[in-house]
């Protein structure tokens, strides 16, 4: 395994790690759930990803049931939960402070920790003021039950202004952001966030390396049985699927796909060892539902020697979606 440092903090993470969206709770059993994790424990994963979002809370609870069974020493993982989507009521989703304190205890309770080594909001919460957030992190962060806090899906303009408010005002900033980033989606984390890392130091942990598996290539024969594409919940996804752009990104899984045997590898590795080459990615977060996917993507670690100039030009001619740089930037 290979550990960054998370942005500019002296914290190590797992260049490899692995979230429960869809899968804990929900996908797959709690026992393939253990199995995943004590396969990527076993290879050097430090960090496993959750929300209270996820599985409505169950996620976080297998996820912390299987932490206390393996006993393996705190000092060795990190944990992460998000807050946002707690419920439907008034206070059980958003950013206020009261929503932000309530949920970081009630995940907790779930995980069975003592503190979150990672705490996100999940999204922007136009109605809550920044200063407000900022606040109730800062004091979960110093009572110890929050080590570092982010963001996901903030644009660049929010968190800069958090970290500016948290200067002015000697509250605690953000130090990492987790976007989506994968072979499709690349404007945020290549153009809109470019000045943040070095500018303030943040860091990374992308989410969805595969596209939700469309860089696996499987989906070319049409939607397997036993995959995400099934599940109930995600009929936005097939419906995804099934538009032109979702039908343009499988035909162009193809064509990578012809690309990583031509390399003597598969199209997953070669996609998550992509987002691997970027320097700005601290963490590739992995989702998995069988253990043999999870070894595959793993890996990707030993693909990334692959991707040499003329290789990557190839894959921008196949993807025709590098991003252009402002004027300014
Ligand atoms: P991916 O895009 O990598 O999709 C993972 C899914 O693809 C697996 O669950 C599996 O689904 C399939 N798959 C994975 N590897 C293989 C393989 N080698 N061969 C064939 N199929 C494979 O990542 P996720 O979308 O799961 O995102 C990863 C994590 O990121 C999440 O668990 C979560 O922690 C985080 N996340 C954060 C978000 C945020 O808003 N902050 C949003 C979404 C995710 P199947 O077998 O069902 O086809």
């Amino acid at each position: 395994m290979e550990y960054r440092y998370l942005g500019k903090t002296g914290l190590q993470i797992s260049a490899l790690s692995l979230g429960s969206w869809v899968t804990f709770g929900n996908q797959i059993s709690d026992d393939v759930a253990e199995a995943l994790m004590v396969k990527a424990y076993d290879n050097g994963v430090n960090f496993f990803d959750n929300a209270e979002l996820y599985a409505d809370g169950k996620s976080e609870i297998v996820m912390g049931n299987i932490l206390k069974k393996q006993g393996w020493r705190r000092d060795t993982w990190l944990v992460s939960s998000k807050v946002y989507w707690g419920g439907k009521l008034p206070n059980q989703y958003g950013l206020s402070r009261k929503h932000v304190i309530e949920a970081c205890h009630a995940a907790l309770k779930r995980l069975q920790v003592d503190y979150l080594d990672l705490y996100y909001c999940h999204r922007p919460d136009k109605n809550t003021p920044i200063e407000e957030t900022v606040a109730a992190m800062t004091d979960l962060i110093r009572q110890g039950k929050v080590l570092y806090w982010g963001t996901s899906e903030w644009s660049a303009e929010a968190i800069r202004e958090a970290y500016e408010v948290a200067k002015r005002n000697y509250l605690v900033a953000p130090v990492v952001e987790q976007p989506q980033y994968n072979m499709f989606h690349r404007e945020r984390v290549e153009v809109e966030y470019r000045r943040l890392y070095a500018g303030i130091g943040m860091g990374t942990t992308i989410w969805s390396p595969l596209a939700s598996g469309i860089l696996t290539g499987k989906y070319s024969q049409g939607i397997p049985t036993d995959s995400r594409m099934q599940v109930s919940e995600l009929q936005w996804l097939r419906d995804f699927m099934a538009s032109e752009e979702g039908q343009k990104r499988i035909q162009k899984a193809r064509e990578l796909q012809s690309l990583a045997q031509e390399l003597g590898t598969t199209l997953p590795k070669l996609a998550i060892a992509w987002c691997l080459k970027n320097p700005n990615v601290s963490s590739v977060i992995l989702g998995a539902t069988k253990v043999p996917q999870l070894e595959e993507n793993l890996d990707a670690l030993n693909v990334v020697s692959l991707l040499s100039n003329e290789v990557m030009e190839k894959i921008e001619t196949i993807l025709g979606n590098k991003p252009k740089f402002p004027a300014f930037g």
